[in-house]
């Protein structure tokens, strides 16, 4: 518990400032998905809105990563490198968007789906947003941490899915990543108490088949081990006396 960083209701309001910013870069991205599309110009649009903001892609140069988003197809779970790839009808396309602005940083993510999908993508983009917000929903003062990840994890596995459990969610303020970290599995009642104050980026990551990632010889993309599709959704939330508090909407 030592490492949480508290945030007071001023410095939240800061993050929504780039939380806000994400969510708006990531409405950018949705417009322009399409078939024919490459990744690259979907973090074309996204740093450009970023940076129009007066704010920083927080993923650029992170750990060397390079571009300012994360784009990851169909199998690819999640830290996919935007390039020349073009997007097809019938793909699913994960986008996560960070950005830095006075110091605050927000993190939000959602897959979205390229010209018509099938009925069973479908079912796992809505199973993944729903188990988001299953998680988000037990983020209040007085649970305990892994009643999140207790939510997510009965969500997308009585839908027939599987929680990628090598990534988690993460604190997140003044470092993108701060603790405690935050599994999409886990026993409810379990973990430290939940507090006021504390701001954590949940992001489930849902896979149609096992469990089990690779990571690419890139060092970035991760990708499902059976070749099965996998979805992602994510927002930065605030921990308020007033419940739940999403950063990374627009209200
Ligand atoms: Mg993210
Ligand atoms: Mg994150």
């Amino acid at each position: 518990m030592s490492g949480w960083q508290l945030k007071t209701p001023e410095e939240i309001e800061l993050m929504r400032a780039a939380g806000l910013i994400v969510f708006g870069a990531l409405e950018e991205i949705a417009k322009i998905v399409a078939p024919g599309v490459t990744t690259a110009e979907l973090d074309r649009i996204a740093e450009t809105y970023i940076r129009d903001c007066g704010a920083e892609p927080a993923f650029l140069g992170y750990q060397n990563f390079p571009a300012s988003v994360c784009v990851s197809i169909d199998d690819e779970v999640v830290h996919g490198i935007p390039g020349k790839r073009r997007l097809a009808e019938g793909m699913i396309v994960s986008c996560d968007v960070g950005s830095l602005i006075d110091g605050w940083y927000g993190d939000s993510a959602r897959t979205i789906p390229v010209g018509e999908i099938s009925a069973e993508d479908q079912r796992l983009l809505q199973t993944t947003r729903d188990a988001l917000f299953k998680g988000i929903d037990q983020a209040r003062a007085g649970n305990h941490l892994f009643d999140i990840s207790a939510a997510v994890q009965q969500h997308a596995e009585q839908a027939g899915y599987s929680v990628v459990r090598d990534l988690v969610g993460h604190g997140i303020g003044r470092k993108m990543h701060e603790e405690p970290q935050v599994p999409n599995y886990g026993r409810a009642g379990g973990g430290p108490e939940l507090l006021e104050g504390m701001v954590l980026a949940i992001e489930p990551m849902v896979n149609v088949g096992t469990n089990a990632v690779t990571v690419d010889a890139d060092r970035w993309t991760v990708r499902t081990k059976d070749g099965a599709k996998s979805a992602h959704f994510e927002h930065t939330v605030a921990i308020t006396k007033n419940g739940p508090d999403i950063l990374t909407v627009k209200e």
